[in-house]
């Protein structure tokens, strides 16, 4: 999943940044500027494209299928061992206060997001981590609340980077390239329907836990979750204290977690850059 701490290998992506397809609206951000109070439009604030045509390969239902069930196992083997938070965990009851705010604001990025049945669980462990499986299913660990100190807001700005990915589909892209590559098919026999994907779904759970999402999949999720955080009323200046921590931390979530991080300043300078954008629909938010 996201692994947050795979913004190591994300960062030795060799992707230049600045063929990056998020694009913020220039209009909204010339409207915040002038302090409008225009009503807002249904739609999303940051430009993201349509995402990967690829996706379509892997189909949503069977990935959201598989991710249930691969969740099911996961938080049933915690609890096994003790290590699933009981039902009025004061930490577990914060994180699902928070996504109780911020749920409300997906459909906007995914439609199917509707009729998911979204879950939070918190698991004990050391590792600085958190991951929202495709299907709205979420787990943080207890070590990136504890060793980060998060704040409120800062706990809702990572839970809003890891629905942007389930949102934005971007494990379901990885994997239908990963299952084309697999198959030994080019992606032109794929897309004419002529690759066999019906044992597609069978190995979809275990590949989520390995998954790494490329730079721009991470970009992508920074602002799309920025903006989620911001219309839930998070203050969007958490997502820089967040990563602040998150560099400071380097070296000591366990075993490869930011031991180095390069990804750190370039998220930091782009977060800043785009707090201003989304602090109108933030103060909007907090007036309601
Ligand atoms: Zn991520």
């Amino acid at each position: 999943m996201c692994l947050l701490c795979d913004a190591k290998s994300a960062a030795l992506d060799s992707t230049n940044a600045s063929s990056n397809p998020l694009r913020w609206s220039s209009r909204r951000a010339f409207v915040l500027a002038a302090g409008a109070t225009a009503v807002l439009p249904a739609l999303a604030q940051v430009d993201v494209g349509g995402g990967s045509s690829l996706r379509k390969l892997v189909p949503a239902d069977q990935l959201e299928k598989a991710a249930t069930q691969q969740y099911g196992q996961m938080m049933d083997e915690a609890r096994s061992k003790g290590a699933l938070a009981p039902e009025g965990h004061p930490q577990l009851v914060r994180l699902r206060a928070i996504a109780s705010r911020l749920i409300p604001q997906a459909t906007k990025w995914n439609s199917r997001a509707g009729n998911w049945k979204w879950e939070v669980n918190l698991l004990g462990s050391k590792q600085i981590n958190a991951f929202c499986m495709p299907g709205g299913k979420i787990a943080f660990y207890t070590g990136i609340l504890d060793q980060l100190k998060l704040s409120e807001d800062e706990s809702a700005m990572i839970m809003g980077h890891e629905m942007a990915h389930a949102l934005r589909e971007h494990a379901r892209a990885r994997l239908a390239k990963s299952q084309a590559t697999s198959l030994g098919l080019s992606l032109g026999a794929q897309l004419l329907g002529l690759g066999d994907l019906g044992n597609v779904a069978a190995n979809l759970g275990t590949q989520l836990l390995t998954l790494k999402f490329s730079r721009d999949d991470e970009t992508e999720a920074d602002l799309v979750g920025l903006e989620l955080a911001a219309r839930a009323g998070y203050e969007p200046g958490a997502s820089v204290t967040l990563w602040k921590k998150m560099v400071a931390s380097s070296g000591s979530g366990g075993p490869g977690f930011l031991s180095t991080h390069p990804a750190g300043p370039d998220r930091i300078v782009q977060l800043e850059a785009n707090v201003p954008k989304v602090r109108g629909l933030y103060e909007q938010a907090r007036k309601k």
